[in-house]
């Protein structure tokens, strides 16, 4: 365990609220499409309008999603759930109230779990709720008006209610980025921050060690990790700063305005009651059978931290590595792809999260765009593993991999793989290549004894000065060693051999 991050003696409370599109085809109550980018209002049907004598229909497809994340993070999955009406005045939002669940979510409790430098970490979930999305005021400056798009109206969300457990704001977007991770990979969100699928509300106060939680404050509308992070750190300095003034913090929502890095209030923050909620007596109770929820089970794709736990167990994996692989879909089955072709799982890890890892990060892409194949990297990790040449030969070979199918230059076109007494052997093709790019590392001691013995020869003053007691100029005759190589020696194996010629 850390000790806990205390900042200038505070202790941090974050809890987090998600809102996540649902990836239906339609809407939550009507039959309008989701689609995003549409003319204005061209998306919007009666019900999405607020037409007088327009009812709602629940649509099945969201409710579905709604179990599918339950089970995703060993929610309750309510047996009826019900939909209430959250009161409240706003141009966006047509009928004067919101359609959302309040007393009876559909999911009740849950956890994620994720990793944080190293160290578990487990955030325990209040609930999620099915609503229904606002509308959106477009502001034409140019003719100084605001309009009203109703295309997002009634796009189904699930708002995602954490406990105030986290304690620091890395802490918190490392959940964000597990619950994003797990609503795509299940597939009920398509995860889109900058189109708004994924929008986060930080709730942050602070406190003194063992006192009772301090006062919070609602950072709304969080779309990227880059901005939640940079918005929380501010509001944390800013509080910290106010208590240190003596003042105290006002319960209050707030907006983060990228430009500046600061946040500043919008409203004082509204409570329940302000809202008026009470079940809307257009919609009946929604009635979740114990057979739809398993059938739903069943037909689920392999959860993130059931493919980890099974990494672990098929594969010997440590458990920070099996996180690691199954971080995405497509990195899982890069890493099971190398092992079936003969990578070994360990090694084959090292590689992914580690190289494979570092490189995509720098060109800002995934490992779906990775040069080099699962099949590649199988292909040189067997031999690597066999000993056949070692880390610092193979890290040549990968980079050639990587920027000669990358970019053309120094193109290496695999060698087919060889029959040998009735299974592939690619060992011999590796060799070849490394040779052909003149990485091989000489190992040939005698070769290398007769290189030191023609640099002893050729300077000899430095190996009079070596005898005298100066380390410089043994390092000097070491470069002289690797320079005659070509760097091809392994310079320990150097450093060695030229302590023993020279006593
Ligand atoms: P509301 O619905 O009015 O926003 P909730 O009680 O449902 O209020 O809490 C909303 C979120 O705020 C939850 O994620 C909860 O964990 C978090 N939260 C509650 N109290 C605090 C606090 N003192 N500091 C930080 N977060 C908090
Ligand atoms: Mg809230």
């Amino acid at each position: 365990m850390t000790a806990n991050l205390l900042v200038n003696g505070y202790e941090v409370v974050i809890g987090l609220e998600t809102h996540t599109q649902l990836t239906t085809q339609s809407k939550i109550f009507s039959r309008a499409s989701t689609a995003f980018g549409a003319e204005p209002n061209t998306q919007a049907s009666a019900v999405d309008f607020a037409l007088p004598g327009a009812l709602p229909v629940m649509n099945k497809g969201a409710v579905q999603r709604a179990i599918e994340f339950g089970l995703a993070v060993n929610a309750h999955i309510a047996e009826s759930s019900v939909f209430a009406r959250k009161n409240y005045f706003y141009p966006d939002l047509p009928k004067g109230y919101q359609i959302s669940q309040f007393e009876i979510p559909v999911v009740q409790g849950g956890s994620v779990e994720f990793f944080l430098e190293g160290e578990k970490k487990s955030v325990r979930l209040v609930r999620a709720h099915l609503e229904e999305d606002a509308g959106k005021s477009l502001h034409e400056d140019f003719i100084g008006m605001s309009g009203i798009d109703l295309n997002r109206a009634g796009t189904p969300l699930l708002e995602i209610v954490t406990e105030p457990d986290m304690r620091s704001s890395a802490e918190a977007v490392a959940y964000a980025k597990e619950l994003h991770k797990i609503v795509t990979w299940i597939g009920i969100c398509d995860g889109n921050m900058q189109e708004g699928s994924f929008r986060c509300d930080a709730n942050v106060s602070v406190r003194k060690p063992g006192e009772p939680l301090g006062t919070r404050r609602e950072i709304k509308n969080l779309n990227s990790f880059k901005f939640m992070q940079q918005a929380m750190d501010y509001e944390i300095r800013w509080q910290i700063g106010q208590i240190e003034d003596g003042h105290t913090i006002q319960q209050a929502t707030v907006l983060f305005d990228p430009d500046t890095g600061e946040t500043r209030a919008m409203r004082t923050k509204e409570d329940a009651a302000d809202y008026r909620y009470f079940p809307d007596p257009d919609l009946p109770p929604l009635v979740i059978s114990r057979e739809w929820v398993e059938q739903v089970r069943s037909e689920m794709t392999e959860l993130p931290r059931v493919m980890a736990a099974r990494f672990v167990r098929n594969y010997g994996l440590p458990e920070y590595d099996a996180g690691q692989l199954t971080q995405s879909k497509a990195t899982a089955a890069y890493f099971e792809n190398a092992v079936a072709a003969g990578a070994a799982p360990k090694l084959a890890s090292n590689w992914i999260t580690g190289e494979i890892a570092r490189r995509l990060k720098n060109q800002d892409s995934d490992i779906t765009a990775s040069p080099v194949s699962a099949d590649h990297l199988a292909w040189m990790l067997k031999p690597l593993s066999e000993g056949l040449f070692d880390n610092s030969v193979a890290k040549k070979l990968f980079d050639s991999l990587w920027k000669g199918i990358n970019t053309g230059y120094a193109a290496i076109t695999l060698p087919a793989p060889t029959m040998n007494g009735g299974s592939f052997d690619t060992t011999t093709s590796v060799i070849e290549v490394i040779r052909s790019l003149g990485l091989e590392q000489m190992s040939d001691t005698g070769e290398l004894e007769k290189i030191i013995a023609d640099v002893l020869a050729a300077n000899a003053k430095n190996v009079e000065e070596v005898r005298a007691g100066n380390t410089k100029a043994f390092n000097a005759l070491v470069g002289q060693a690797m320079k005659a190589t070509q760097g091809k020696a392994n310079p320990a194996q150097v450093n060695a051999l030229l302590k023993k010629k020279l006593g």
